[in-house]
């Protein structure tokens, strides 16, 4: 197991197109349990597979951030969000926006089609965070981020401040 590194915006990968997991053997099951480590020590709640530079179809979900709660780790390969209803505003960050917070509208429920790790295909209604959460990682496979749902200002604001962060992380 080892920790990626998590790219930041504007880096071009979080942009990619992603393809679908067509073999669920033991490869997939190491980049699995590196994702895991690499959300968990980030720390984040989500992590999807083109943050660490992996163009494919998968991301982890773990809304359980208390060190009381056990851990609930969900895998979704291959996901799609069959259903959504409703609207919700929320304050959502990114590990590809570090320090970044902004109020993102989604949908208040849905419900994901997906395959676990070992390829048998689920569905699962979410609402209240843990669907916020799909819809924001759900979103990455498709090269969208969370600027994307800001206002035209809003968006300009956190282009701004992350180039500032990667032109002082280029010197450093
Ligand atoms: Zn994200």
């Amino acid at each position: 197991m080892a920790v990626r590194t998590i790219l930041h915006y504007p880096d071009k990968r979080l942009r990619e197109q992603t393809q679908p997991v067509t073999e669920f053997n033991e490869e997939l099951g190491r980049l699995l349990e590196d994702m895991a480590e690499t959300m968990y020590a980030a720390p984040g709640v989500g992590l999807a597979a083109p943050q660490i530079g992996v163009a494919k179809r998968i991301f982890l979900v773990d809304i359980a951030t208390g060190e009381n709660q056990p851990s609930d780790l969900r895998v979704f390969i291959n996901p799609e969000i069959v259903e959504s209803t409703g609207e919700v505003c929320n304050e959502e960050g990114c590990l590809s926006f570090p320090g970044v917070h902004e109020e993102v509208w989604r949908a208040e429920r849905i419900k994901v089609r997906a395959q676990d790790a070992k390829g048998a295909s689920f569905e699962l209604e979410a609402d209240g965070f843990l669907a916020v959460a799909i819809q924001h990682e759900n979103d990455h496979l498709n090269g969208k981020l969370m600027v994307d749902h800001l206002s035209m200002l809003r968006r300009r604001l956190v282009h701004r401040s992350m180039m500032k962060r990667a032109a002082s992380e280029a010197t450093v």
